[in-house]
C-alpha cells in the first residue's frame, strides 16, 4: 500500500488534489466552524492557495463570490460524497452536475503548451480565476485517474475531504482513526441487535 501511494502522489496529483481538498474542507466539518462565510473568508482562501493571479490581496471579493464559492464547494462535496458511497451524497448528485456544467462556462480554461506536456489554466485572474483553478484542478486529476480517489470520509462526524491511496480506490475513510471508529461502532450495533433478538 505505500509503494501504490507513492505512486499515485506524484507532485502534481498532490497539488490538483491538494488544491480541491483544501476547497471542500473550508466546510464545517466534524464541529468546527464553516471558513467560507463570507467576503473576507474567501480573500483569505486566494491568498492562502496563492490564486487570484497574483491579485489576491488585491483582488474585489464580494458577498456575491462567496455564495458562488460555497455553492461551488456544496457541489464538489456531492460529488465526492457519492465517491465515498454516501447515500446522501448520490442523491444530491444530479443536481451538483447540474450546477457544475451551467456555471463553468463562467469560468474557461485555456490549454497552455510546452515541450513537457499541455495543462489547462484558467484564461481569467482575480476570483473567476481562483474558481476557475478548481476545475483546471479537476481536469487535471480526472486526466491522471485520480478523479474517483476524491472523497468525502464516511464518519459523519467527520466528512472530511481526503485523497484515496488505497491501491484499488476501496477507501471509505479519511484516517485509520475514523475506519476504527466506525468499526467500533458498527460492532456495537450489531451486538446491541444481537441482544435485542436474543430476548
Ligand atoms: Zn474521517
Amino acid at each position: 500500500m505505500q509503494q501504490a501511494a507513492a505512486e499515485m502522489c506524484t507532485p502534481a496529483v498532490c497539488d490538483s488534489s491538494d488544491l480541491l481538498l483544501g476547497f471542500v474542507n473550508t466546510g464545517p466539518l466534524g464541529g468546527s466552524p464553516d471558513r467560507l462565510t463570507g467576503p473576507e473568508d474567501l480573500a483569505a482562501w486566494l491568498a492562502r492557495t496563492g490564486l487570484a493571479g497574483g491579485t489576491a490581496t488585491g483582488a474585489v471579493v464580494t458577498g456575491a463570490d462567496a455564495v458562488a464559492a460555497r455553492e461551488l464547494r456544496d457541489a464538489f462535496v456531492a460529488i465526492f460524497r457519492a465517491h465515498s458511497g454516501c447515500e446522501d451524497g448520490e442523491a444530491a448528485l444530479p443536481a451538483a452536475e447540474d450546477y457544475l456544467e451551467r456555471i463553468a462556462p463562467r469560468y474557461p480554461l485555456t490549454p497552455r503548451l510546452s515541450a513537457d506536456g499541455v495543462r489547462l489554466v484558467p484564461a481569467q485572474d482575480g476570483v473567476l480565476g481562483g474558481f476557475g483553478a478548481l476545475f483546471a484542478a479537476a481536469a487535471d486529476l480526472a486526466a491522471r485517474g485520480g478523479w474517483a480517489r476524491l472523497k468525502m470520509c464516511k464518519d459523519p462526524s467527520c466528512h472530511t475531504g481526503f485523497f484515496d491511496k488505497t491501491r484499488n480506490s476501496s477507501g471509505l475513510y479519511c484516517s485509520t482513526a475514523c475506519s476504527t471508529r466506525m468499526a467500533a461502532r458498527a460492532y456495537r450495533s450489531r451486538t446491541k441487535n444481537a441482544a435485542v433478538e436474543g430476548r
